[in-house]
């Protein structure tokens, strides 16, 4: 079976070829620059030592320092590693900042080391790389179960190891170590700037327009409150344990799903406002069914490869919202283009994140602050261009959107390669 990273950069190369791109160019395009793999060991709090594969892939750095983030999980592995590195630069490259493509990783399952021993695996993570890392060359930031707290003890690592405070070496650092304000919240904002133009285009408005919601984690909550705030109408949400839909035209506020699933510990069939719960309107349904609801909108905020070719003839959306990263199998793209399917890209989509990363190391470079509204006016503009290139390059050549934006990002890097 062809691995992901095969799969990949068969596509970017599709995308290199419609825009005349010199074969030797596609090629050093598709290579990564740095491919790092070291084994880093640590004490347990039992006394015994154990040893982990970690990586650093270094993509492409023509556009300014490696960016990208740090996944701790039991599947992580090279190709997966060297692919998300790829479309990190891809990605930097459609929203316009200054940065590169990174990715890096250990593989483990992070539930079973506790608190200190997660610490002392962070700052192991760092000596091991420290020669490659820095805010000048490479910025790493968290992504799957990484999180503040990590790039914290990260950054306060590297700034020991260079003998000076070092803020802009990691970003997604908590705001009282320098953190942005805004970045919890940057990727689903970042979708939904993404998603109003698009319906924009579509001629519709939000008001009414149906959203069913895969995963509720970080993305996916952030999205789907915001999505109701701004008048959708929520009709389905899940989380890995399964999701609830709304009948008869009713609509769910995501915050109150949020607290019957605190209350719970998984989303209920039932939908609950305080002690009140309608179990007449709504009802519990699986993940592939939500994946197959009658919505206007499919957002995808959960885990990869959850449109294939076994279920993308039973998606009714009209858009679909890649949040999560790979969410669409992208051999699938054609048939949803040819369905009449609007696919809004990952490396577009979820670009929020790294926006307001980059927006968080050159607070930090310039030892500045800047307000919530600040950093969201500033993401809206970039959001919002960003679109716009991408639908005129899928206008101009007939292309998918996630052919226009690889056009847009390739063009990009290439010009400054
Ligand atoms: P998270 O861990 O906070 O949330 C993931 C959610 O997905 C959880 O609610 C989990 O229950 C749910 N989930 C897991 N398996 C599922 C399944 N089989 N079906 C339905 N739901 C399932 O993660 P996150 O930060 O929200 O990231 C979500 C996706 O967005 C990932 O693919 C990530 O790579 C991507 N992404 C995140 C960011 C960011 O800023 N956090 C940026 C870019 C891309």
């Amino acid at each position: 079976m062809t691995g992901i990273f095969q799969k990949t950069i068969k596509q970017a190369s599709q995308a290199a070829r419609l825009i005349n791109l010199d074969k030797k160019l596609i090629k050093r395009l598709i290579t990564p620059q740095r491919v790092v793999s070291k084994k880093v060991i640590i004490k347990l709090d039992s006394g015994g030592n154990k040893t982990f594969s970690a990586y650093r892939v270094q993509f492409n750095n023509a556009r300014g320092p490696y960016k990208g983030g740090i996944r701790f999980h039991p599947q992580v592995n090279l190709d997966e590693i060297k692919t998300l590195a790829f479309l990190m630069a891809i990605k930097c490259a459609v929203v316009g900042i200054p940065m590169g493509g990174a990715k890096g990783g250990v593989q483990l399952n992070p539930k079973e080391l506790s608190f200190n021993e997660l610490e002392r695996l962070s700052r192991a993570w760092v000596r091991a790389f420290k020669n490659y890392l820095g805010p000048h060359q490479d910025v790493p930031a968290p992504d799957v179960y990484t999180n503040p707290q990590i790039m914290s003890w990260m950054a306060d690592e590297y700034s020991r190891l260079v003998g000076k405070k070092t803020l802009a070496a990691f970003t997604g650092k908590p705001l009282t170590e320098g953190g942005s304000e805004g970045r919890e919240l940057a990727t689903g904002q970042g979708g939904i700037y993404i998603l109003n133009e698009a319906v924009k285009k579509l001629g519709l408005k939000p008001k009414g327009v149906t959203m069913a919601v895969q995963g509720f984690g970080n993305v996916g909550y952030g999205l789907a409150q915001l999505a109701y705030q701004a008048g959708y109408k929520i009709i389905g949400l899940s989380d890995s344990q399964g999701g609830i839909m709304a009948l008869n035209g009713k609509n769910m506020d995501p915050l109150k799903v949020m607290e019957t699933k605190k209350e719970h510990g998984q989303i209920h069939a039932c939908y609950c406002l305080g002690t009140v719960c309608d179990c007449v309107n709504y009802k519990k349904i699986t993940n592939d069914e939500l994946l197959k609801l009658k919505a206007d909108i499919l957002v995808l905020a959960a885990l990869e490869n959850q449109i294939t070719g076994g279920n993308v003839n039973q998606v009714k959306a009209k858009i679909i919202l890649e949040l999560a990263n790979g969410g669409i199998d992208p051999v699938v793209d054609g048939i949803l283009k040819k369905r009449g399917v609007l696919v809004l890209p990952d490396v577009l989509a979820n670009a929020g994140g790294v926006t307001v990363s980059y927006f968080e190391w050159r607070q930090n470079l310039k030892n500045e602050h800047w307000p919530e509204s600040a950093v969201f006016a500033k993401l809206k503009k970039i959001m919002t261009d960003s679109f716009n290139e991408v639908w005129q390059t899928m206008e101009k050549y007939q292309a998918t959107p996630r052919q226009a934006a690889l056009m847009v990002g390739i063009k990009r890097i290439t010009e400054a390669m």
